[in-house]
């Protein structure tokens, strides 16, 4: 298989495959970093941005973009390390949200319920009044 012709940010070759005699790798041919740009922009246009499922997708996007930059030795193994590590935390973030979210949906439920359920014990008091 050919090898991409590109040149890294670091100075080397780019170690990634190239794809239809293009002579360059997915990451560095500028027909797919257009697709890539298209496919960014219609993710967002969905309107799902800032939902914990698309911050989880997107996260995932850059997990694997940043997987195949290390492959490709665009990134240092030891600076993927930490990027991932820093992802990580973002999507931890994300999860704990999203966890912090669904608490407070429930709270909100209760405190609907709990209305409701003195609502109808002023009903049966009679006049919307409580007696005591
Ligand atoms: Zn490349």
């Amino acid at each position: 298989m050919a090898k991409c012709t590109a040149i890294t940010r670091g100075g080397g070759r780019c170690r990634g495959v190239a794809i239809d005699g293009s002579g360059l790798c997915y990451s560095h041919d500028p027909d797919h970093e257009h697709d890539r740009l298209r496919a960014a922009s219609k993710g967002g246009r969905r309107g799902g941005r800032g939902r914990p499922s698309s911050e989880l997708q997107r996260l995932k996007g850059r997990f694997e973009e940043l997987a195949d930059k290390v492959l490709a030795g665009e990134v240092e193994r030891a600076d993927g390390a930490v990027a991932g590590q820093l992802l990580s935390g973002a999507r931890a973030c994300v999860r704990d949200g999203l966890a912090a979210k669904e608490q407070e949906e429930l709270i909100a439920r209760m405190e609907a319920l709990e209305a409701g359920l003195d609502e109808r014990q002023q009903g049966r008091n009679g006049g919307g009044y409580v007696k005591f």
